[in-house]
């Protein structure tokens, strides 16, 4: 019993470990705010069901008038929503000025054929730094191209490309890809020329580079042996280090200036260690023709803390910071863009303020002002007037935060869905100042109905910090004098809507008459 116990425990000290990390709490929010995107195109299609019953109301005469004309109808409040959205990268990032220049100073040396120091962007999300990013790298490869340097910007977004085979082999495959086509351009051009040297006689080969047909001839078999040896990596298979081994081989294949500029680099380091840019940055020692320097985005400021020293130092020579925005900033932004993605005068006064200032405490991230504004503006339009109020940035601004609290809900773990479910299950009978021991026994009697593990109360103790912290419940402690101190905890979420997000689990959901439980409270 007792090994029973204590393998128990160690499960759960490792679950608790994991989950109270405030990073991985980060990550989180982070992947929910994404959710939330989605989750608005979804809506698009519910808005349709709610607007035909009352088409076909008005409108029962004109039977012939198809599925989208009334959808169609009436002034649009948009002229292009596709602005608002996170996937569209502005040509101008107000209040990035700064940041901006000391990327590209530090990159110019890029184009004067030299390496370009590592780089480490800091910032939380929402502050601008993949757009920013992007304009940089955009900018950096514009102008190479009017220079003679060969300079190149790899993008890799490690929330997707999460472990050190795929970042490998997703820039291999790239090179390979571009020496490719060097290597075509190359053949052609020596195709070219024998076509020519057969037409006109051997004296074609004289303005060339080639001292004779024989030299021409024998690199057109190269260039053609070369095409045919290539090999791109697969998805999975490979050795690493033949990864590696591949990828270092296609990028040093030319004399270029490569900045692999990766994402959400902290999501790498979490899932997979630092092996990667490790590897990645001893790479220009060994490399001949061609140099590599690495831009690295975080959202996590702390998660050097987790690297080997010589990677850290030598990822963050240069390190930028990209702090919040404050809500006039963020007035400016959503401003610029609103001017494009709205119809003129759509929008009352107080729209882009209120946007503004939600989303300035939502730690001042420019994505949810953003997200805020088009999901105001799709309300209005859902209510077919052609004016955006504040009304609907409120009622966008409940309906995100809603939408944010059940994907949280839903991919809690089920040992914190047991706990919550036991906090919904006494406060919705009324119970007051809500303390851990009460929400301990209801969560036992819980676990028993459902077979799952019974966690220590202490182990519960830290899943409603947890749930504390994700800002589900809150948990005030309150001194009991001599008896020492409990918490309180009260709900800070909707309970009809959380409820539904638990029972629509298939665990809780075999959960049938609760009442028992809470009744039985009292007997404890
Ligand atoms: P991060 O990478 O820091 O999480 P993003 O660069 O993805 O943030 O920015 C989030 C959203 O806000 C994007 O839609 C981006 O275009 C927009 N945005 C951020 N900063 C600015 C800015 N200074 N000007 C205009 N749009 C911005
Ligand atoms: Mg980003």
């Amino acid at each position: 019993m007792a090994g029973t116990l204590s393998r128990l425990d160690t499960r759960s000290t490792h679950t608790i470990m994991e989950d109270s990390n405030s990073d991985d709490l980060g990550s989180r929010l982070d992947t929910t705010e994404w959710t939330v995107e989605s989750r608005a195109d979804e809506d698009d299609s519910v808005s349709l069901d709610r607007i035909l019953p009352a088409h076909a109301d008005s409108d029962t005469d004109e039977a012939s008038r198809g599925l989208f004309d009334d959808l169609l109808e009436g002034e649009p409040i948009f002229d292009s929503k596709e602005v608002l959205r996170p996937s569209y990268t502005p040509d101008q990032l107000p209040h990035r000025e700064e940041q901006i220049t000391n990327m590209a100073t530090i990159l110019v040396t890029a184009l004067r054929g030299d390496t370009p120091s590592n780089i480490l962007i800091y910032g939380k999300t929402g502050t601008g730094k993949t757009a920013s990013a992007k304009f940089v790298s955009e900018e950096l490869e514009t102008t190479s191209e009017k220079f003679d340097v060969l300079c190149e910007v790899e993008y890799i977004n490690c929330e997707v490309t999460d472990t050190q085979y795929r970042v490998l082999a997703q820039l291999a495959n790239k090179f390979i890809e571009k020496n490719e086509r060097i290597i075509s351009d190359r053949l052609e051009t020596a195709r070219a020329l024998r076509q020519r040297v057969d037409e006109e006689g051997p004296e074609a080969i004289r303005s060339s580079a080639y001292d004779t047909v024989q030299a021409l001839s024998s690199r057109i078999d190269s260039l053609e042996e070369e095409l045919a040896d290539i090999d791109p990596v697969p998805m999975t298979g490979w050795p690493t280090d033949r990864v590696y081994s591949t990828f270092f081989d296609a990028v040093d294949y030319d004399a270029r200036v490569v900045v692999i500029m990766l994402d959400e680099i902290d999501k790498l380091v979490e899932k997979s260690g630092d092996d990667t840019l490790y590897n990645l940055s001893r790479m220009n020692s060994e490399l001949e023709n061609s140099r590599v320097s690495i831009m690295g985005i975080s959202n996590d400021l702390k998660f050097t803390d987790f690297l080997d020293p010589r990677v850290k130092s030598s990822l963050g020579e240069e390190e930028i910071v990209f702090p919040p925005y404050d809500a006039t900033q963020l007035r400016d932004i959503l401003q610029q863009r609103a001017d494009v993605a709205f119809k003129p005068e759509t929008l009352t006064d107080e729209v882009i303020p209120l946007c503004a200032a939600f989303a300035a405490q939502e730690h001042g991230d420019a994505r949810r002002a953003l997200d805020l504004l088009r999901t105001a503006g799709e309300l209005a339009e859902r209510d077919r007037t052609d004016l955006v109020e504040e009304s609907d940035v409120r009622t966008a601004q409940d309906k995100i935060e809603l939408d944010r609290v059940i994907e949280v809900v839903r991919t809690l773990p089920t040992q914190s869905k047991l706990v919550l479910f036991a906090t919904i299950l006494l406060e919705e009978n009324g119970v007051h100042s809500i303390n851990t021991g009460e929400v301990f026994n209801i969560y036992k009697r819980l676990c028993g109905e459902i077979d799952a593990d019974v966690l220590t109360q202490r182990r519960v103790t830290d899943l409603i910090s947890e749930l504390d912290m994700l800002g589900i419940v809150n948990a005030v402690v309150v001194s009991k004098g001599r008896y020492g101190r409990t918490k309180e905890i009260s709900l800070s979420v909707p309970v009809a809507e959380t409820e539904a997000v638990l029972l629509s689990d298939s665990r809780l959901g075999d959960i049938e008459d609760v009442q028992p439980f809470v009744q039985a409270r009292f007997e404890n």
